[in-house]
C-alpha cells in the first residue's frame, strides 16, 4: 500500500482536523508515566513519550468496569436496557506495534466465545489505529523475540516511523490510505523509505532475536520445580495481568438498588485465589503454585494450541510492574531449557 511522509510539526494540525470527525486518543504524560487519554487540547500532544505506555489498549476495548445492561422490575415484569448505542468513532494515535499485535490475540479470544463479545467488537469496528514504531524500547521489552511486528506491523491502519524531523507513514489498510490523503502528508522519496527501514533495523538490533516459543512451549514440564520457587515469591497482587495487553479475564457482578439495578463486568485475574473458586467450594487452582503456572502456560502453551497465537507480545509490562521481579521472559527461557 501507499506510503507518504508528514512533518512532525504538522502532526498537531492533522490530529486537530481529525478531531472534528472523531474522538482522538493518544498517549499523554500522566505523572511519571504515559497513558492513553482523549485529547482535548492538542497543545498537550507529545509524540516522543517513552515506550511503552503504562497500560496497553485493553481498557480502550474492554474497560476496567463496563455495564452490560440495566434492569427495572415492575411486579413480575423486568425491563432490560443495554447501552449498546453507537459510540462516536475514535482514532487512537501512538499505538505501539506490540499493543496492536495483542489485538490479534484478543480478537481471536472474543470471536471464539459463544456468543461473540458484541461490546468488544463494536469498539473495534469504531476505532482507527495509528501506530508509531518505537525508538527507545524499555529495558524489559522483548517483542522481537515473539514476532516481527515491529518491522511488519499488524492490526493497525497506519504506521509511522520517526525519520528525523518527519515521519514515514505506511498505510496498512484502506482506512490508513484515507488518513494519508490529508493535506499534511507529502509523497515519500526513496531516501525516506530507506531512512524508515534503517530506523526500524536500528531499534530491532537493540532487542532480542526471534525464538519459536509456540513450538518450544508444546513440551513445557507441568511439574517444573521452578513454579514452587515462583509461588514462594509471588504476592498475588495481579499487577502482571492487569497491565498485560493480552489478558482479558473478567468477573460479572450485579449492583441492585430496590427494584432496579445493573449487571456489569470488571477485570479479574487468574492470579487471585477466588478467580477459580466454584460455587460448591472446589478450587482447581488453590495455590499460587498452580496460578503462576497458569499464567505462563496459558500464554505460551494453551493459546498457541487453541488459537495458533502466543498469548504474549513481549511488551515487558509484567516484568517492570512485578514488585518481586518475576520475569516472564526468563521464566519461559528456563522452562524451555529444562525440557
Ligand atoms: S505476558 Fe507480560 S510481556 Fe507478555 S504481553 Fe503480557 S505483560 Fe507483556
Ligand atoms: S506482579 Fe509479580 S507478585 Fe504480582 S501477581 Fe504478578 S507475578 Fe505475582
Amino acid at each position: 500500500m501507499e506510503a507518504k511522509v508528514i512533518a512532525k510539526s504538522d502532526i498537531g494540525a492533522w490530529m486537530k482536523g481529525l478531531a472534528d470527525k472523531c474522538d482522538v486518543i493518544a498517549p499523554v504524560k500522566d505523572g511519571d508515566v504515559s497513558a492513553f487519554k482523549k485529547i482535548e487540547d492538542f497543545g498537550t500532544l507529545s509524540i516522543d513519550l517513552p515506550t511503552p505506555t503504562v497500560k496497553g489498549l485493553r481498557e480502550q476495548f474492554t474497560p476496567e468496569t463496563e455495564t452490560l445492561f440495566e434492569y427495572k422490575l415492575t411486579g413480575q415484569q423486568a425491563e432490560l436496557t443495554s447501552d449498546t448505542a453507537a459510540q462516536k468513532d475514535r482514532l487512537i494515535f501512538g499505538v505501539r506495534a506490540c499493543d496492536a499485535a495483542a489485538l490479534k490475540y484478543t480478537d481471536a479470544v472474543n470471536a471464539n466465545c459463544e456468543p461473540k463479545d458484541a461490546l468488544y467488537f463494536a469498539k473495534r469496528k469504531q476505532t482507527t489505529l495509528v501506530g508509531v514504531c518505537c525508538t527507545t524500547p524499555a529495558w524489559s521489552c522483548f517483542c522481537t523475540e515473539i514476532g516481527d511486528f515491529l518491522a511488519n506491523p499488524i492490526m493497525m491502519d497506519l504506521y509511522l516511523t520517526d525519520i528525523g524531523d518527519k515521519y514515514y507513514a505506511e498505510a496498512l489498510t484502506p482506512k490508513g490510505e484515507t488518513l494519508i490523503g490529508a493535506s499534511q502528508f507529502q509523497a515519500a522519496t526513496d531516501a525516506d523509505k530507506q531512512a524508515a527501514e534503517s530506523a526500524k533495523q536500528k531499534v530491532i538490533a537493540a532487542l532480542p532475536s526471534p525464538i519459536d516459543h509456540a513450538e518450544k512451549g508444546k513440551d513445557f514440564d507441568w511439574d517444573d520445580p521452578m513454579f514452587t520457587k515462583l509461588a514462594e515469591k509471588c504476592l498475588a497482587c495481579g499487577a502482571c495481568t492487569f497491565l498485560c495487553p493480552t489478558c482479558h479475564c473478567f468477573d460479572i457482578q450485579e449492583c441492585a438498588q430496590g427494584s432496579k439495578g445493573s449487571r456489569y463486568r470488571c477485570w479479574d485475574t487468574c492470579q487471585f485465589e477466588k478467580f477459580t473458586l466454584m460455587g460448591h467450594g472446589h478450587n482447581p487452582r488453590p495455590s499460587k503454585n498452580e496460578r503462576t503456572r497458569q499464567r505462563v502456560f496459558h500464554k505460551f502453551k494453551y493459546s498457541p494450541e487453541r488459537y495458533g497465537i502466543l498469548g504474549c507480545v513481549g511488551c515487558g509490562r509484567c516484568i517492570t510492574a512485578c514488585p518481586v521481579n518475576i520475569d516472564i521472559q526468563r521464566v519461559v527461557h528456563k522452562l524451555e531449557a529444562d525440557k
